[in-house]
């Protein structure tokens, strides 16, 4: 998948379109991110025991990756995102608007 958890993305689609946010979660298997404060949900629960107590809770629901794009730290665009190999062979993330390496985010 060409977004990793850590990422400054940016939201395409939906009712949070055009903020941004860091990626707390991805999902490969399921083309799904979680991104810190984008797509809340209010969940009300139902008490379950001592250390979960009920009530309105603000959950971070899961975006399609289609609907998010990567900001470039170079250009600071929503951009596409390339790959190319360096001269050790090693597959690096690059920026299709300015060609600029995208840094592996830290965890
Ligand atoms: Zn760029």
């Amino acid at each position: 998948m060409k977004i990793r958890k850590g990422d400054q993305v940016r939201v395409l689609q939906g009712k949070d379109r055009g903020k941004e946010g860091r990626v707390a979660f991805s999902f490969p298997e399921t083309g799904k991110v979680i991104v810190d404060g984008i797509n809340t949900a209010k969940r009300h629960t139902k008490p379950r025991g001592a250390d979960k107590p009920g009530g309105i809770i603000t959950k971070d629901m899961p975006l399609d990756v289609s609907n998010v794009a990567v900001v470039c730290p170079s250009c600071s665009k929503a951009a596409r995102v390339g790959y190319r190999f360096d001269a050790a062979g090693t597959k690096v993330r690059v920026c299709r608007k300015c060609n600029a390496d995208l840094p592996e985010p830290k965890e």
